[in-house]
């Protein structure tokens, strides 16, 4: 099986990278080291994220407009209608527009109140994932600019959705105003995702429903997000991280173990495009594109940014 790899890792992986918005300087720094770490690997684009309820509406802004002038990626900006208006959330599509951003990766968002409470649109905005796609597309065309819109997908189905039918629906209906990709909430059972996969092009979707990988930095974190985002923990998970909780070295290298082996899968079965949540952490995602045949390309260019990222900073 490592024999029919080879093929692969000479035939077009491609991968983006997801970041998120940071807090402190501090966590500006750690962004800023694994951006340059993993910009040479020459990702199709990176993503970030916009905060819950759009807390992070300016930082976001700030983030993406970094990565489009100090460095040679192509950002993608995250951006959600929960708790804005439609002309509030018009007003940041524009912004991204005469920044020159061409990518949005378009969600809800979660309720206001949190876990568990229902989601309400605001009353004068836009009520879900598919109407902001449609928002954005209008705007666009207006605009004369072309956007790129990204939606999410979920295997295990979003834990509102009432059934896997519901689900879909809502898929069908972002892609039917304008989303050309997916990406999917991390899962770690690649059935989920084979099975889900089968379900979309039943349904008549053909966008790329790319799997978005979640390399686990830290078990007991992702046991949460999971719980939050309905994705589930499979036994042989927790087993592989039992008793390591005061072990952060071993952590990390069965953490690579566990995403090298997913990803391994993943391509065996005819995946090339990876989404990965990095959470601003470069190391392990850059093992495992090494492990995917990704090797850093030195450009001018990059190594200017690095310069000009370092200046700005
Ligand atoms: P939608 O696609 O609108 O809906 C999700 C599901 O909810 C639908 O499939 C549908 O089944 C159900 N649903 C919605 N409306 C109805 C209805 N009226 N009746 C019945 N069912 C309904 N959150 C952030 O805050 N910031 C981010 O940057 C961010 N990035 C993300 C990136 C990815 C790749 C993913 C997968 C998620 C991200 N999220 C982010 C989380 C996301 O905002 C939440 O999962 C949110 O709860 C749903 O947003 P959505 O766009 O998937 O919703």
């Amino acid at each position: 099986p490592r024999q029919s790899r080879v093929s692969h890792e000479r035939n077009g992986m491609r991968v983006s990278f997801e970041f998120f918005p940071p807090k402190s300087d501090e966590m500006e720094r750690t962004l800023w080291e694994s951006i340059e770490r993993l910009a040479p690997l020459r990702p199709h684009f990176v993503s970030v994220t916009y905060g819950a309820g759009g807390s992070t509406r300016e930082r976001t802004h700030a983030t993406v407009k970094r990565i489009l002038d100090a460095t040679p990626l192509t950002p993608a900006a995250h951006l959600t209608c929960v708790a804005a208006t439609r002309d509030e959330v018009d007003d940041v599509v524009r912004s991204y527009v005469v920044a020159g951003v061409r990518h949005i990766v378009a969600l809800r968002g979660d309720p206001v109140g949190g876990l568990g409470t229902a989601y309400a649109p605001h009353p004068g905005g836009y009520l879900n994932g598919a109407d902001l796609v449609g928002g954005i597309k209008r705007l666009a065309a207006v605009e004369h600019a072309d956007i790129e819109v990204s939606v999410s997908a979920y295997p295990e189905r979003h834990p509102e959705s009432p059934s896997d039918a519901v689900d879909l629906d809502m898929l069908a209906a972002k892609v039917d105003a304008g989303a050309s990709r997916a990406i999917t909430q991390f899962f770690f059972d690649n059935d989920l995702y084979f099975r889900y996969l089968d379900r979309v092009r039943a349904r008549g979707i053909t966008i790329p429903i790319v799997p978005g990988i979640l390399p686990v930095q830290n078990f007991k974190q992702t046991r949460v997000f999971a719980e939050r985002a309905g994705a589930s923990i499979p036994s042989w998970l927790a087993d592989r991280f039992a008793g390591l909780d005061d072990d952060p070295a071993t952590r990390k290298l069965i953490a690579a173990a566990v995403a090298a082996e997913q990803v391994f899968d993943l391509v065996d079965r005819g995946v090339t495009e990876f989404h990965f949540y990095t959470m601003n952490r470069a190391d392990l995602v850059y093992a495992v594109c090494h492990l995917l045949g990704l090797r850093p390309v030195a450009s001018p260019a990059s190594a200017g940014a690095a310069a000009t990222a370092e200046a700005a900073a």
